[in-house]
């Protein structure tokens, strides 16, 4: 039977990174895969992760047991409190909401997307915008529900495609599954408005559809936490019954460690908390037979930055850190393309948020610029500016001029 298992494809991300380690030029320079780097181009263990650690390493408490099936309830109570905003949010007055930890984000929308599959009576489809991050359609497709793309991007502005947008979500049957993208979208980095937002909500509530956020960048993308969740808490304060899938692989530079955590807000109903009962009780039968429980490591990092108020100040510091030089580049890389005069308009740099940029170069532009200067980034464009630091901005500036100009 083995002959009939087909080869895969290889990731194209992954396989990206893989030509990038076994490329010997010295000038290379990787925009390809969306993690934080300094600006020497190394990872960045953040000041409170390493504090986290010590306390961490230092508690002779701590064992190596099972976390329970949904896992620490120190880490995912701080994880609601922190995508809605606080302990005053509604939902979690009302205790509305039921959290439970994953394996990082893309665990949560994998354990989103199969208890849609098995519990949510709407249309079986979920909206996906175009593009969107490309595991979202392997994701739902492997429990069985068909992605389909809503339009977003618009190629002339390399900007919102609102109009569009809105038109597909108008005519997307009643009870659709939406899925959003809750701050700096990847690969985009193009964020609707809070305007844009509270229209898009008024759609949705018109046409009952079901709203799933995927939010991975929170404190990421402009440095607050309160800015970067503002959609979310919008929805729910306005009463929607929704999902969350939260990843802290960016905001903690715990990308490894696989800290995530999935929610379910239930709408304002006087049985709301036996329906969370109910909704807590499914997804952890769900987990268990899945992955029985979730890894404790960089829950219990999370956790102990969440719970302590200094460790918190000292988080949204290094939050403002990493994100304060993804913006400085995102300016150095625009003013050079503007000095050098590179044919087009650049402002989109400076427009889109988060750790990505679509550029607008063609597929045949990337491979390129990736012979020719070795400057790696993914086939559609999108470059990390993560991956940009004051000692390549102006070299990966010049490559960009370069193959425009050809
Ligand atoms: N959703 C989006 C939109 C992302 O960009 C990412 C990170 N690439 C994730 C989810 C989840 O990543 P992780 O599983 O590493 O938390």
């Amino acid at each position: 039977t083995a002959e009939v298992v087909p080869q895969a494809p290889e990731d194209a991300l992954f396989g990206l990174m893989r030509a990038y380690r076994a490329d010997e030029n010295p000038d290379k320079v990787d925009l390809g895969i969306g993690a934080y780097r300094d600006d020497n181009a190394k990872p960045w263990v953040l000041p409170v992760v390493k504090k986290a650690d010590s306390i961490l390493f230092n508690n002779p408490e701590l064992d190596h047991e099972y976390a329970p099936i949904a896992g620490i309830a120190s880490f995912t109570s701080k994880a609601a409190e922190l995508i809605l905003g606080g302990p005053d949010s509604p939902a979690i007055r009302e205790k509305r909401i039921s959290s439970i930890q994953t394996i990082s984000g893309t665990g949560a929308v994998h354990l989103g997307a199969l208890f849609l599959s098995k519990f949510y009576p709407g249309t079986k489809k979920v909206y996906v915008s175009k593009p969107t991050w490309a595991n979202h359609h392997q994701i739902f497709n492997n429990v069985g529900i068909p992605t389909v793309e809503y339009p977003y991007f618009s190629k002339e502005t390399k900007g919102l495609d609102f109009e569009n947008m809105k038109l597909s979500l108008l005519s997307a049957p009643d009870k659709s599954v939406i899925l959003l993208h809750a701050c700096a979208h990847n690969p985009t980095g193009v964020d609707p408005t809070i305007d844009q937002w509270k229209e898009i909500a008024t759609i949705i509530r018109q046409k009952s559809h079901f709203p799933f956020f995927d939010t991975a960048y929170q404190g990421f993308a402009s440095g607050d936490l309160m800015k970067d969740n503002a959609a979310i808490r919008y929805f729910v304060e306005e009463g929607f019954e929704l999902v969350v899938a939260q990843s802290f692989a960016k905001n903690f530079g715990l990308y490894g460690e696989r800290a995530g955590c999935f929610h379910i807000v239930t709408g304002p109903a006087p049985e709301a908390q036996s329906t969370i009962t109910r909704i807590a009780s499914q997804l952890a039968i769900l987990q268990r037979s899945e992955i029985s429980n979730p890894p404790l490591y960089g829950a219990r990092i999370a956790s102990t930055v969440l719970n302590d108020q200094a460790l918190f100040s000292e988080w949204e510091e290094n939050l403002r850190t990493m994100s304060g030089r993804i913006i400085s580049m995102r300016k150095a890389l625009r003013a050079k393309l503007e000095d050098l005069g590179t044919p087009g308009t650049w402002n989109h740099i400076t427009d889109q948020i988060g750790m990505f940029s679509f550029t607008g170069l063609t597929e045949a532009q990337v491979l390129k610029i990736r012979e020719d200067a070795h400057v790696y980034m993914t086939k559609n464009g999108r470059i990390s500016m993560a991956g940009l630091n004051t000692k390549n901005v102006d070299y990966v500036a010049k490559a960009i001029d370069k193959v425009v100009r050809e």
